[in-house]
């Protein structure tokens, strides 16, 4: 399916062979493009897709395109509407992650505003299940995540990922999962494409947005349900790296990811080494409102098939 997937370009649907863009263009030459990572889950009952806070993601994406200085050219309607008209196009009927793009076209320079274009990609994304899964290792990186002096977490373009990239890299490189970054304060900020938790008593502990973090939607679902749903005390606050030694539970979150238990860090087994107690809570409850099954929280869906 994948090969032969349909992609929203400029208004086109297009295969995804002709869906290509000028290798001169600053998106092409510099990275410069925002974008979300959005995703959507199959309901077999209801034989329905839908795809979960598209509106938190258009919002994000449009404050990216404004601290990116890009002309606001599209709404927060026809965003959705783009989504909705590819993912009918390749008629899905499973778990998907979306890939919304807004990127600098043309035949500037990395300082060039415009002309914008947008592309929107679908592809089949199964939902994880974390009985099946063993915590990952990760390493505190020797990278430094970006700052908001240089460039800024909150903004999610392309360019920003060679910093996870090289972070990302050197952990696999040296046998580990994943990478852990610390900020210019020294203090944990967040994986190559996720945000961290860690669990002290019973406690969530988070780092606060103005860590050197991207402002996750799936940080913010969590922090909603641990209070509201699991009654667990939740403490945005800086996290030293060595909280992570002798802390209950650490795991990562993000959209793609959806939650993802971390067993080992520096090599210091987290705990017992197993997957804790609130960290499988947080993925069961967080899996329920993404799929539909808490009523209070399907205002967070949007239906594709309608
Ligand atoms: N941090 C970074 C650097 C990311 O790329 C992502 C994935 N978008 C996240 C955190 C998690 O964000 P979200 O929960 O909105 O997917």
């Amino acid at each position: 399916m994948s090969d032969n997937r349909l992609i929203w370009l400029n208004g086109n649907i297009v295969p995804v062979n002709e869906a290509t863009i000028n290798v001169l263009s600053p998106t092409s030459q510099f990275g410069a493009n925002v974008f979300e990572g959005i995703r959507c889950y199959w309901d077999e009952e209801e034989q329905q897709l839908y795809s979960f806070k598209l509106e938190e993601h258009y919002k994000r994406l449009k404050n990216s395109m404004k601290m990116f200085r890009m002309e606001d050219k599209y709404t927060i309607d026809e965003l959705k509407k783009g989504l909705i008209d590819i993912v009918l196009a390749n008629n899905y009927r499973e778990d998907i992650a979306v890939r919304q793009t807004v990127f600098i076209d043309g035949f500037g320079s990395w300082m060039s505003k415009g002309p914008i274009s947008m592309f929107i990609a679908p592809i089949a994304k199964s939902r994880s299940d974390i009985e099946k899964k063993t915590g990952m290792k990760c390493c505190i990186s020797s990278w430094e995540r970006i700052s908001d002096r240089n460039l800024s977490p909150k903004v999610k373009v392309g360019a920003n990922y060679i910093n996870s990239r090289m972070a990302q890299m050197e952990a696999l490189e040296n046998g580990y999962d994943s990478a852990i970054l610390l900020n210019n304060q020294g203090k944990i900020s967040e994986g190559p494409g996720s945000c961290l938790f860690i669990v002290r008593d019973g406690k969530l502990i988070t780092p606060p947005v103005t860590a050197s973090i991207l402002e996750s939607i799936t940080r913010d679902t969590i922090i909603e349900l641990a209070k509201n749903e699991m009654e667990i005390e939740v403490i945005e606050r800086e996290i030293d790296r060595t909280e992570l030694y002798i802390c209950d539970e650490v795991f990562l979150c993000g959209s793609a990811m959806e939650i993802g238990a971390v067993s080992n860090v520096d090599g210091i087994v987290v705990s017992n080494g197993e997957i804790g107690s609130i960290t499988k809570k947080i993925h069961e409850t967080y899996m329920k409102t993404v799929t539909g099954k808490l009523g209070n929280y399907r205002k967070w869906l949007t239906p594709i098939y309608v």
